[in-house]
């Protein structure tokens, strides 16, 4: 496939119902969206990354900056040592660094280079990537809720439970944590509970958290995600013998290498595996694989993705490691409008689509009455 050109594409979005977590609530969603063109087939991209930065994570607008001044030159480059032609998605990851930033970009590209592959040769993701089964399983996240009150926080659970979710994912931090796990298994006793700490707890020093996290134990818990920060495989390990609970890692996950580390470790029980983060479709692929592989369970998680990104993560979420329901859940359900549309959607069961690509496309028309801004650049032999 020869390279025509690559168009960005930023709107913005926004979150019907804001998400509190231990690191702060989510509202506006702006996207960006890449789009590759070449003389086969074009192909569509979608960019995970939210507008605020994390440790772990980069923000939208230097992602921005960095597919448009280094990734669109160098997917050149590496189209102009190939006599003009598009780079293999394969490939793709091989042109950018290991850390946050570059994960993410190559993540962005690497869709876009798939999705125009598989329109060309009219094969859908979920065969591409070798999915096992043709409907996937949708779980819910119910943010901190305003005032901490536990009857608002088992009336959206519930809401969740009524729609389908094969689980519920809680956010939980210190001083909201057995109130809510208890809230919760009280009001859904056979319920799949996760409860999702985004790294906030500590061990060691004055304030060791180990005996509150041992309490949660009472609760039944599919695991307690994240308890301790990204970077404390080791810490993680030593709280895995403690707990009865299994332990569910995120942040931690950011490379494949991750992930082995935190086998080696003992450190994770559950791999919630973030195509977006860990650098693209085809690392989720190996990292689920991995977590197949060691026996553990893994799930695929999400950003409060458009429709473009949930379909793809949707076909990752068919692959045999991905064992327990993913976050994905129809983005009508949390965006105030969803310029590509999504799946078919029966309560918690996802359809993959069969459809060349990656099953979904931000509308041109939706995109210009959101007022979204639109720059092409042109590949010039
Ligand atoms: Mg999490």
């Amino acid at each position: 496939m020869k390279l025509v050109g690559i168009e960005l594409w930023r709107v913005d979005l926004a979150l019907s119902n804001p998400v509190a977590t231990s690191q702060g609530s989510h509202g506006p969603r702006p996207v960006l969206y890449v789009r590759v063109v070449t003389d086969e087939a074009e192909g569509w991209g979608e960019c995970g990354a939210l507008p605020g930065g994390t440790a772990v994570d980069p923000a939208l607008d230097d992602v921005d900056v960095a597919v448009a001044e280094r990734a669109v030159p160098r997917l050149f480059q590496a189209g102009a040592s190939r006599g003009g032609e598009l780079v293999g998605a394969p490939s793709v990851a091989r042109l950018f660094g290991e850390g946050p930033l570059e994960r993410v970009v190559a993540a962005t590209i690497e869709m876009a280079v798939l999705d125009a592959e598989l329109r060309s040769s009219a094969t859908a993701l979920a065969e591409r990537l070798g999915a096992v089964r043709a409907v996937v399983e949708s779980g819910g996240v119910v943010g901190i809720p305003p005032g901490r009150d536990p009857g608002a926080l088992v009336d959206a659970a519930a809401r969740l439970l009524d729609g389908g979710a094969r689980r519920v994912r809680f956010k939980i931090e210190p001083g909201w944590d057995t109130v809510p796990a208890r809230a919760l298994r009280t009001a859904f006793p056979s319920a799949a509970l996760l409860a999702d700490a985004n790294g906030a707890y500590r061990r060691g020093g004055t304030d060791d958290d180990a005996s509150v996290l041992c309490a949660l134990d009472d609760y039944g818990l599919v695991c307690i995600e994240q308890p301790l920060p990204a970077p404390d495989l080791a810490a993680l390990g030593i709280l895995a013998a403690e707990l009865a609970t299994p332990i569910g890692l995120d942040e931690s996950l950011g490379t494949v290498r991750r992930l082995a580390e935190a086998i080696r470790y003992g450190a994770v029980a559950v791999a919630c595996i973030k195509p977006s983060r860990i650098g693209g479709l085809l690392a989720a692929r190996r990292a689920l694989a991995m977590a197949a592989e060691a026996g553990i369970d893994g799930f695929v998680g999400g950003f409060f993705e458009s429709g473009l990104g949930r379909a793809a993560n949707a076909a990752v979420a068919g692959l045999c490691g991905s064992s327990l329901p993913g976050d994905l859940s129809d983005p009508a359900d949390y965006l105030v409008e969803d310029p590509c549309g999504y799946l078919e959607v029966d309560g918690g069961a996802v359809r993959l689509t069969t459809a060349p690509g990656v099953g979904a496309a931000p509308d041109s028309a939706v995109l210009a009455r959101l007022g979204a801004v639109g720059r092409w650049f042109p590949y010039r032999s």
